[in-house]
């Protein structure tokens, strides 16, 4: 899987993309991570990738040239324009970070995992020139209904949320199984809802006693059964306590 993340701030991801996993899929060759700096694309002496926006108001919007043409010379091919569009190569996404976008979640994780290629861009300022929504990106994705001041942390969030499913990267393939938002073995399907998942059970370790709160006795029996029959509880619970909207019933996405 090779990443490419267009940004203003290069720098920016130096450090996030550091650290466990997702370092380790790097070094493993599991993953390519290539930053690019939106500027690189531009091709006036000022190096501008921002203006003004039409219709007036606050802020500046990114510009579509440089980022048309950064997608075009990492893809080495033409995207083409209003006479003809062309799609990507197969296996390739073209993604733009957008509050405005579609929710990303686990299961887009797991359908971007199955790409080859990623090409994040990441938007600044009041955002994106929206002909990059319409005619470039294949996927316009929001991390959350919030508003960040760029698209550099969301693109690292992706990054670390579809790195940790390539087959590989984690230690134990069986860590994603049986996690939150995975279909979850064992859940009742007439209580999941549409989306047929729930959230991760609790774990715990030593101290069995920790300032008097012990850990549930059930955990330490060593009866196999009895302990997946708990985690299956606790997950649906945890889920009904915080976020009844995965439950049946609650409005499908
Ligand atoms: N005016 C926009 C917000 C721009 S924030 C609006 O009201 O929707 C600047 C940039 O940050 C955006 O272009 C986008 O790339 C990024 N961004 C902000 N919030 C985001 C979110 N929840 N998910 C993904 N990207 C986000």
């Amino acid at each position: 899987m090779r990443f490419d993340l267009l940004t203003i701030f290069p720098e920016f991801f130096a450090g996030p993309l550091d650290h466990g996993i997702v370092r380790r899929a790097r070094e493993a060759g599991i993953t390519q991570v290539h930053v690019q700096d939106l500027r690189e694309f531009t091709k006036d002496r000022h190096r501008t990738v921002d203006d003004r926006p039409f219709g007036g108001g606050e802020g500046m919007v990114l510009k579509p040239e440089p980022l048309f043409e950064a997608v075009e010379k990492l893809l080495e091919r033409s995207v083409g324009d209003s006479e003809g569009k062309i799609p990507p190569p197969g296996k390739t996404a073209i993604v733009l970070m957008s509050a405005a976008g579609r929710l990303f979640t686990q299961e887009t994780a797991r359908r971007f995992a199955e790409f080859h290629r990623l090409v994040l861009i990441c938007g600044r300022y009041e955002g994106v020139d929206e002909r990059v929504a319409e005619h470039l990106a294949t996927d316009e994705v929001s991390i959350g209904d919030f508003v960040l001041s760029g698209g550099e942390l969301p693109a690292a969030v992706i990054v670390d949320a579809v790195t940790r499913l390539l087959p590989g990267a984690l230690g134990n393939q069986a860590s994603t199984q049986n996690e939150s938002f995975h279909e979850y073995a064992g859940a009742p399907s007439a209580l999941t809802g549409a989306r047929g998942v729930l959230l991760d059970f609790p774990h715990y370790t030593r101290p069995a006693e920790y300032r008097g709160w012990k850990v549930p006795e059930v955990l330490i029996g060593g009866n196999h059964a009895e302990v997946a029959k708990w985690r299956r509880q606790k997950a649906l619970e945890k889920t009904r306590r915080n976020r009844p909207d995965l439950l049946v019933g609650a409005d499908p996405r």
